[in-house]
């Protein structure tokens, strides 16, 4: 589909190599790691190699000073591959840009280059059992002793969570009559530290890639100098980057979308039912135009939001808006599409099963359409 960002020739060559760089390192191995619920630790490491790891870091910092249109690019190509359980997007966009923004000199030489090597791989803990979309409800608890923090408390859901090296842990502090907003703060926890340990990989209905994981912290010790900028700020903090972690959802979404309706277009014209090829019938023409207007209206409004983000405007309503419909709205494409495949869509062996299943959880993670609809109505002054 055309498009109406200004993607430079660097930025085209750049999508060519990396679509190659996956079909070669992926391959056919994707549904290995779906059987073995982890993605190998050595495709971190090629990505890493390859340049694909916090591309926009400094260079000091082991990154290459990209702009925002490579991760684009990048969660883009993942989105339409199918690899929606290789969380890079998630290391390169949502989570090392805490560190970048929020870490001091010293934290940031030491935590970005092995993120950009891939010798260390990244998650975020927000979520508890009994504090999702209310997070200020979180009980994880922080309390300085001497040159430790000692952390108690559980997460769970947590992305990367089992092949996660530094993870990124909000906790309260303060005092329990603190306000629960200004009661958070952020973390970094090492794979290692005493008293931190992982759960089994959570079973799921997609992303099966995904080694989504609950993790414990029992005492767990870390160094005074793992607080990530200051005492108290960890929601403004975490407010601030859902602007970036939304987008990217909703242009991942997006992508997959379209690779839906390409390997669709593909099958109706081959499929023939009562001898006549699927795309004589009304219905399959009504649900490809239905599907394919949809697209470019998502097509359109996502690209504007890159647009807007890359200049630094604020468009926290409306990547709201955008992680509501577009997500929403490619579950629905890829529900319809499969019907078009008849049993064929059910089946595992044909890529669309995965893409339908994996798109039923971007309506719930990184904020579900309820809490989206509820921020816009909010900055609407609802
Ligand atoms: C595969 C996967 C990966 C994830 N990865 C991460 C991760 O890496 N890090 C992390 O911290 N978390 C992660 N999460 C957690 C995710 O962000 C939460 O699941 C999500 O925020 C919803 O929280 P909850 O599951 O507790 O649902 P709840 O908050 O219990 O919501 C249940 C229902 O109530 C609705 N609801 C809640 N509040 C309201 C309201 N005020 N008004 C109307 N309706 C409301 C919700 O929309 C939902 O439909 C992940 C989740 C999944 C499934």
């Amino acid at each position: 589909m055309e498009r109406s960002l200004d993607f430079q020739e660097e930025h085209l060559i750049f999508r060519d190599a990396f679509r190659g760089f996956i079909h070669k390192t992926i391959g056919d191995d994707y549904p290995l790691w779906e059987d073995a619920g982890i993605v190998p630790r050595d495709v971190w490491k090629k990505f890493g190699e390859n340049g694909y790891l916090v591309p926009w870091a400094k260079e000091e910092y082991g990154g290459s000073e990209a702009d925002f249109f490579y991760s684009v690019i990048i969660t883009e190509e993942l989105a339409r591959f199918g690899a929606s359980g290789l969380f890079v997007p998630l290391h390169n966009d949502i989570v090392a840009p805490y560190i970048n923004s929020f870490g001091t000199e010293e934290q940031k030489k030491k935590w970005l280059p092995p993120c950009a090597s891939g010798d260390a791989i990244l998650a975020v803990a927000m979520t508890e059992p009994d504090a999702g979309s209310d997070l200020a409800s979180m009980k994880t608890r922080a309390v300085r002793q001497g040159n430790k923090w000692i952390l108690n408390g559980q997460k769970t859901f947590i992305s990367n969570g089992l092949l996660a090296d530094i993870v990124v842990v909000a906790a309260k502090t303060g005092s329990p009559e603190t306000p629960p907003h200004q009661a958070v703060s952020l973390f970094v926890v090492e794979r290692g530290a005493p008293g931190f340990s992982r759960g089994e990989p959570i079973k799921k209905i997609g992303l099966k890639a995904q080694d989504t994981a609950e993790l414990f912290f029992d005492d767990c010790e870390i160094p005074a100098e793992n607080i990530l900028g200051q005492e108290g700020m960890g929601f403004l903090y975490l407010m601030q980057k859902l602007q970036q972690e939304r987008l990217i959802c909703a242009l991942g979404s997006q992508a997959a979308a379209e690779r839906c309706l390409e390997l669709t277009l593909e099958y109706v014209k081959e499929r023939k039912v009562f001898g006549k090829p699927l795309t004589k019938y009304q219905n399959t023409q009504f649900v490809i135009a239905e599907v394919a207007s949809e697209i470019a209206v998502g097509r359109s409004f996502v690209d504007d939001l890159i647009r807007n983000h890359m200049i630094g405007k604020d468009v926290v309503k409306e990547t709201c808006m955008a992680k509501y419909w577009i997500c929403e709205t490619a579950k629905s494409i890829a529900d319809r599409c499969l019907q078009l495949f008849g049993g064929y869509g059910y089946c595992t062996e044909y890529p669309i099963a995965r893409f339908y299943a994996d798109a039923r959880v971007q309506t719930i993670y990184a904020g579900t359409s309820e809490i989206m609809k509820l921020i816009v109505t909010r900055s609407m002054g609802l």
